[in-house]
């Protein structure tokens, strides 16, 4: 059965004439992001309802919540969590962390993944989450009913409908004032094309199916890709034994690498025998060939063109400051920039968007909107970053989350979470394998300091 709660466009128009109501928050996803969203809503009880946050898992932590089934769950739903049994953050705790809530002091600087399962869990314990969690809950379909204000001059009001289903396939459908889009986007692999895949005598896998190292003891692995999962699986698998071909289109790795791992650059097709052919020229054949190629944008509870936004494998566009959707300023994507510091630009982002939602901040009209998304685009790609790049902020994430910081009137990242990370993105470019070895502590606001 379907059931529509919450309240009328009229109610709503009422109300909030009358300054009285109190503003309905739906976010998608339990994982940090959409903690971060709940945390930052329930300061704020004033002008916010308590946010009701949908969560398809049975736990909060998303990308942290290891799970070592592969495939699909209890449920018949793809498994979330892209997390390995042997993986270590490749940032440090005093980077990674919420500028206002720390990890235990006591921990090495680089953890295992369970260590920031536990700090999620904490994070949300200390700040009340839980009870405003609907676990085992899917979001299946967010849609938005604009509503015409009677005042020529201001905006069309939008109001959400938000269907969701829970464990026993109940669906219901509410009504919100805003959306915090929080479901993450590391768990729908991307296979690029290689022609010829299907004549591969081999097996072919994605890194988000890989959970541990020992079944590839003694085989020959290509991984597909050198960002820091296919460098850091590749590390793993010579621990076992495995003859990895690290195959890649950057220029070589210059980082000293493990005995078992060679770099050659990368396959273009299958030949007729099954064997790999490299962009060389060579062949070689293999045992495994795992892609470690990324992941694409998937949110298929939204309809990206009645929202005017393209959904594409590694781009979403425009979304006006990389969160809004020019036209639908209340629905905010958290966190789809990539190289980021993540919990840090969570933690800028939402509190940027409720100081939308508060009026705190007061954005431009539409068209201006619109332009500047475009715009943010357009110059990237006329400095020659390829398409499939475009949402990469890397160097320019701190300039990013200071204007949101400045504009919303709240206290910007400190200097040090910057240094910091420039000094360990610059070590894991010299010494990938043993980086991890360091401790740090942060002094003050601007230093950091290692401490062994
Ligand atoms: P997620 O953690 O993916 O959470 C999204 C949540 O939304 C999930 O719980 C999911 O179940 C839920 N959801 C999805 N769809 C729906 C729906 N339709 N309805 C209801 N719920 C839904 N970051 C670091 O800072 N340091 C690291 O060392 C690091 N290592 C990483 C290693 C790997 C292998 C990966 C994949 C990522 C790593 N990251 C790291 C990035 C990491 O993803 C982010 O730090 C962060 O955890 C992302 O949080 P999120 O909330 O945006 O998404």
């Amino acid at each position: 059965p379907l059931h529509v709660t919450g309240f009328t466009p009229q109610r709503r128009v009422l109300a909030s004439r009358q300054k009285m109501i109190l503003q309905r928050v739906a976010v998608v996803g339990a994982g940090a992001a959409g903690l971060c969203a709940a945390r930052h809503i329930l300061s704020r009880l004033d002008r916010f309802a308590p946010p009701v946050l949908f969560e398809l898992g049975g736990k909060v932590g998303g990308t942290w919540c290891y799970d070592e089934r592969v495939g699909t769950d209890g449920a018949g739903r793809p498994i979330h969590s892209s997390m390995y049994r042997d993986l270590r953050t490749n940032l440090p705790k005093e980077v990674m962390m919420f500028p206002d809530f720390p990890f235990d002091p006591q921990l090495d600087s680089f953890l295992p993944h369970q260590e920031v399962q536990r700090y999620l869990e904490r994070y949300c314990q200390s700040h009340h989450i839980g009870p405003h969690i609907r676990f085992n809950t899917m979001v299946e379909k967010v849609r938005p009913v604009v509503t015409a204000t009677e005042r020529s001059k201001e905006e069309d009001r939008t109001l959400w409908e938000v269907t969701s289903s829970d464990a026993s396939g109940c669906c219901k459908t509410e009504a919100f004032d805003s959306i915090f889009v929080c479901s993450g986007h590391y768990s729908d692999p991307h296979i690029p094309d290689i022609p010829g895949i299907e004549r591969f005598k081999g097996t072919v896998l994605h890194s988000h199916s890989y959970k541990f190292a020992e079944p590839f003891a003694g085989q020959s692995v290509v991984v597909l890709g050198a960002k820091a999962s296919g460098l850091d699986i590749s590390i793993e698998l010579a621990g076992v034994g495995a003859q990895v071909t690290l195959s890649h289109g950057q220029p070589p790795l210059t980082c000293p690498l493990p005995a078992g791992v060679q770099q050659s650059c990368p396959v273009v097709a299958v030949e007729e025998d099954g064997r790999l052919l490299f962009q060389d020229g060579s062949v070689s054949g293999a045992d495994i060939l795992m892609f470690c190629t990324g992941y694409n944008f998937r949110f298929p509870y939204l309809d990206g063109p009645q929202l005017g936004l393209r959904i594409e494998d590694h781009l979403l566009s425009p979304l006006y400051r990389f969160m809004m959707p020019p036209a639908f300023p209340s629905l905010f994507f958290i966190g789809m920039c990539k190289l980021i510091c993540p919990f840090p630009n969570f933690h800028c982002q939402v509190q940027f968007a409720l100081a939308v939602l508060e009026g705190v901040v007061s954005l431009p009209p539409r068209a201006v909107r619109e332009d500047e998304a475009w715009l943010a685009l357009r110059e990237k790609a006329e400095q020659g970053v390829q398409r499939r790049h475009l949402l990469v902020l890397q160097n320019e994430q701190w300039d990013y989350c200071q204007s949101l910081a400045r504009a919303a009137g709240f206290t910007p990242l400190p200097p040090a979470v910057r240094g910091l990370y420039e000094e360990v993105w610059r070590q894991r470019r010299f010494n990938s394998v043993d980086y991890r070895g360091r401790n740090y502590k942060l002094i003050g606001e601007d230093r950091w300091e290692q401490i062994n």
